[in-house]
């Protein structure tokens, strides 16, 4: 079986249109399906890769190395899809390989258009996703962008097409729309009746509805926006604002029938619906009891999205030992002014914390008051989690407050630092000019027998992902571990350095790859869950 999901959105953006589809596909898998996400984005970047997080929030990147729309993140926390470069599909990607194959002379002296040219490169590469497993019963494709928006055109087009010839039972349409309060309590149907006619002039007739709304809507209203909008009445469902967390959106569709509707349009069968993991999740929120406060050290702070993964992670390990995360945003450059960390991070600080986490980053702001966060976090015995960029500063911080190395740093910042603790590796150094020498995507890690890691996997083999150009320097391996620093994890071939651990410590530990990808509600990181845990017991 292989049917299509198209999900696009109206009215404005940022409706929760990733989080909506990935519910649907929640929903899916617990009747037993085998889903597929796939996102659509209409920007004309190749990937997200060089994107800055001011303006497009976190990178993820998946097990193949693929620098995607934080989007993907949405589908791994909610479901079991698979994700790679494939699932991730750009104007960029679309037009570069149709350039390329016409260079190459392969469309035999034809005139290369929007359509059929660009729609098919888009239903190629759709397609190519239900087609990688033969077990795939359902491909969800999230339309990024605005219907009416110029560049959402040609993936428009091509769901119109698509839905065309596979047939309305195998492919059907999903659209996102807003209900606006205006006045008092007045709740205005209007823009959706827009939107949809916007939709239909791409020639596409939304089979369901989704309607973000402040409340649940009555059935007066939803009646009236199925009239407009030719939209079934049982398939108009809403998405109406929780005060519990986005998590709960796969039971409230739910109870809405949401899924059983779309199985139903195409054609399956009703299966039983198991959805015990989202409703053990959902007690878990219930029952978290006391706060921790976790101080987020970074340089992106204003903006929500750009640490949108960590973020979700430390939410779930909240949710694994039932206590409520606080998270304190700490701008580093903030700290690096401060006359001495404790008059921020300490107990009667502007920023109490009970436990510090480091995120990525990349460039030189901010660094000094990242390592006087670490120090302060090592001295006084608060968990500390540092994560690529923030192990990095466990090992410059060690450098220079253990080793009494002043001039300990990374060549990132410092190109002439004598104590270079953290480098490019000798093979890179001529090839950086070049570009490309990221390491990325997934790789294996071994854990040394019963290091803070170890015991959080449970397993010595660790298959997590890079984003990273910096490594941890060789040759400073014998003074790091002689005086003290624990070296928990290296690759398989011990060439590399990939945890570094506190002594003497409740829990402080950094990693060089990027467990926040990974991290699920319904299935907390083990790294993160051991981090809050050690946060939680040192505040009760
Ligand atoms: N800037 C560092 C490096 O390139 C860390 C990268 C990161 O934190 N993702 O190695």
């Amino acid at each position: 079986m292989n049917k299509f999901i198209f999900v696009s959105g109206g009215v404005c953006s940022s409706l929760g249109k990733g989080v909506a589809a990935s519910s649907l596909g929640a929903l899916l898998e617990g009747r037993g399906l085998n889903v597929r996400m796939v996102k659509c984005d209409p920007y004309i970047n190749v990937d997200a890769g060089t994107m800055n997080p001011y303006q497009h929030g976190e990178v993820y990147v998946t097990d193949d190395g693929a620098e995607t729309d934080l989007d993907l993140g949405n589908y791994a926390r909610f479901t079991q899809s698979p994700l790679s470069r494939a699932n991730s599909i750009t104007t960029g990607q679309i037009y570069e390989s149709v350039i390329r194959n016409e260079r190459e002379g392969r469309f035999l002296g034809h005139t290369i258009q929007v359509i059929p040219h660009i729609t098919d490169e888009i239903k190629g590469r759709i397609t190519a996703v239900a087609k990688e497993d033969p077990d795939t019963d359902v491909v969800i494709v999230e339309i990024g962008g605005t219907v009416g928006d110029i560049e959402s055109i040609p993936f428009l087009e091509a769901a119109r097409q698509m839905i065309h010839e596979q047939g309305r039972s195998n492919a059907i349409s999903i659209h996102l729309t807003l209900i606006p309060e205006v006045a008092q309590h007045e709740l205005k149907t209007k823009p959706t009746q827009h939107s949809v006619k916007a939709m239909q002039e791409q020639g596409i007739q939304p089979d369901l509805l989704i309607c973000r709304a402040p409340v649940m809507l009555d059935d007066a209203t939803c009646r009236k926006i199925a009239s407009f909008t030719n939209v079934d009445y049982e398939a108009v469902f809403v998405s109406y604002d929780v005060d519990t967390t986005t998590y709960e959106l796969p039971l409230i569709f739910y109870e809405q029938g949401l899924d059983q509707v779309v199985l139903k349009k195409m054609g399956v069968e009703t299966r039983h619906a198991n959805l015990k993991p989202w409703k053990k999740m959902m007690e878990q929120f219930h029952r978290r009891k006391g706060t921790v406060r976790i101080g987020i050290v970074g340089k992106y702070m204003e903006l929500h999205d750009a640490y949108k993964s960590v973020y979700e992670a430390l939410f779930h390990a909240g949710l694994a030992n039932e206590v409520v995360v606080e998270i304190v945003k700490i701008d580093s450059a903030r700290l690096e002014e401060a006359a001495d960390a404790e008059s921020v991070l300490g107990a009667n600080g502007t920023s109490p914390v009970d436990g510090i986490l480091i995120p990525g980053g990349f460039g030189s702001r901010g660094i000094n008051g990242m390592v006087k966060a670490a120090t302060w976090a090592r001295e006084h015995k608060i968990p500390f989690f540092g994560i690529c960029l923030g192990m990095q500063i466990m090992v410059i911080e060690w450098g220079r407050e253990v080793l009494k190395w002043a001039d300990a740093d990374s060549t990132e910042f410092n190109q002439n630092a004598k104590h270079a603790v953290v480098s490019l590796l000798e093979e890179q150094i001529d090839i950086t000019n070049l570009g490309g020498t990221m390491r990325l995507g997934k790789s294996e890690s071994v854990a040394i027998n019963s290091s803070k890691i170890h015991t959080a996997y449970g397993e010595r083999h660790i298959f997590e992902r890079h984003r990273h150009r910096y490594e941890f320097a060789n040759k400073y391996r014998v003074e790091m571990s002689g005086s003290g620093l624990i070296l928990g994890a290296f690759t398989p071939d011990a060439s590399l350095v990939e945890s570094v651990e506190w002594p003497d410590h409740p829990w402080g530990l950094g990693v060089q790859f990027h467990p926040e990808f990974k991290s699920k509600p319904i299935a907390a990181h083990p790294l993160f869950r051991d981090f809050i845990a050690a946060a939680k017991a040192r505040v009760q």
